[in-house]
């Protein structure tokens, strides 16, 4: 009997014992290809001796030192890899345990700005239905899935929300991707007059969207008019790259496509890649200087941000992405699994849609093709699929979710940065 209080309590886990390169073995000596990295968590694979050695020496030279009292060169080194090859002036960067936790400092940063900058009444958040921000009550507040969502409805306090940017679902036939881009980053200016802007703290979203469609990347131009927007009314604009962030899309930040930069940016996951448990908030400097020269500290912390050994490894993992020039690699492997998929899967009567961007993949079941329809929520299709796919070696992360009132079933794809033709075959 297991006295681990598992996520699903009914779940009969295999015990994973072995990690190496794409593959997990678990306690029989199956292997199992890692096509999602967990939760697209492991971009270097697993066992990589650079990261182990970086752990190894951090944890004998200084395991712990409380950020109240001092601090790392780990932390130091960290923050200033991230400030010098994130998109323009986000150059402050706040050291968190993962994505819900940097999630909700995001969102006590924005507040606190402008409380700083002498603006109290911006206190609301407005976010997008189709979105995951984490399942802390703040960041489950800013975030879009009811089924998570609803059970705790009664103690957080509630985001005003605005339609997701989702082309295959809702982009007209008589409008271009463009025009629907535009169309649905306008709902934010509507949503702005109706609240008053001047209440109005931040915008939330997932460039590409991940736990809650399966990968679904803004079009061309959604994203400059949001940031057109958010300056016009003085809105900050809090981009969530937990799950899309740290060179998943091909490009170190994923916003760096769409050709913008936010106020602040949300990072976990390919931070640390499963190495050590890490998150990040990098701010804009304004936002530090705000607060530095006003109350003098950020009203906010835990126990374990910062910690040296979990920057030691993030460090040593994003070194290697950048010495290896696995970004190249990213790039090349997505045109391939593309490919291969559109090549096998095109034709197939239940596979709607598939998107993404770089190692960031989406398939969209459907119950038909041609209308659409999506296959109904209750159906057990990603249970199914997931423990199938397990049977045969390999991990997907199929979800599903209500998304506009509709229903839909996702299967996301998202392998480690070092996989090769061979293992995208
Ligand atoms: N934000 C996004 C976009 C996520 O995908 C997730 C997790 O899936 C989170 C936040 C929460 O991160 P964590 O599970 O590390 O708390």
């Amino acid at each position: 009997m297991s006295h681990v209080f598992h996520r699903h309590c009914h779940a009969n886990l295999p015990t994973a014992t072995g990690g190496h390169g794409i593959y997990l073995t678990d306690q029989n000596g199956n292997q199992y290809l890692d096509g999602c990295c967990g939760a697209a968590v492991t971009s270097l694979g697993y066992g990589h001796p650079r990261v182990i050695d970086a752990v190894q020496k951090q944890v004998q030279d200084m395991t712990f030192a409380h950020t109240g009292f001092f601090t790392s060169e780990p932390a130091e080194q960290l923050a200033e890899f991230l400030a010098i090859n994130a998109p323009g002036t986000l150059n402050k960067v706040y050291f968190t345990s993962g994505g819900s936790e940097s999630v909700e400092a995001a969102l006590k940063m924005a507040r606190q700005y402008f409380l700083e900058i002498g603006q109290p009444s911006r206190h609301l958040y407005i976010t997008r239905r189709q979105s995951y921000h984490g399942n802390t009550l703040g960041a489950l507040g800013v975030g879009g899935n009811q089924w998570r969502r609803e059970p705790f409805a009664a103690i957080m306090t509630d985001a005003h929300y605005i339609d997701p940017c989702y082309a295959y679902r809702d982009q007209h036939p008589n409008e271009s991707e463009f025009e629907y881009g535009q169309r649905m980053a306008n709902q934010l200016e509507e949503k702005l007059r109706e609240l008053g802007p001047e209440n109005v703290a931040a915008f939330v979203a997932e460039p590409v969207v991940g736990a809650t469609a399966g990968a679904v990347p803004a079009v061309t131009g959604y994203l400059k008019r949001i940031r057109e927007i958010c300056d016009q009314y003085g809105v900050l604009l809090i981009l969530d790259e937990v799950m899309c962030g740290m060179g998943r899309t091909g490009t170190l930040f994923a916003c760096e496509q769409d050709g913008i930069e936010p106020d602040l940016i949300t990072l976990a996951k390919g931070l640390g890649a499963g190495y050590q448990p890490i998150g990040a908030v990098m701010v804009q400097q304004r936002i530090f200087d705000a607060i530095s020269s006003g109350t003098g500290f950020f009203q906010h912390g835990h126990t374990y941000m910062g910690h040296p050994v979990a920057c030691a490894a993030a460090l040593a993992v994003q070194q290697t992405i950048q010495d290896d020039q696995l970004l190249n690699n990213v790039k090349q492997m997505s045109t391939k699994l593309f490919n291969r998929l559109h090549h096998t899967f095109s034709d197939h009567p239940y596979i709607g849609d598939i998107r993404g961007r770089g190692l960031f993949v989406g398939i969209e079941l459907v119950a038909d093709k041609d209308s659409k329809q999506p296959l109904p929520i209750e159906s057990s299709i990603h249970t199914a699929i997931k423990a199938e796919a397990m049977a045969n070696g390999l991990m997907c992360y199929p979800m599903s979710g209500t998304i506009n009132g509709r229903d839909g079933h996702h299967i996301l794809l998202a392998p480690p940065f070092i996989i090769n033709d061979t293992q995208i075959d």
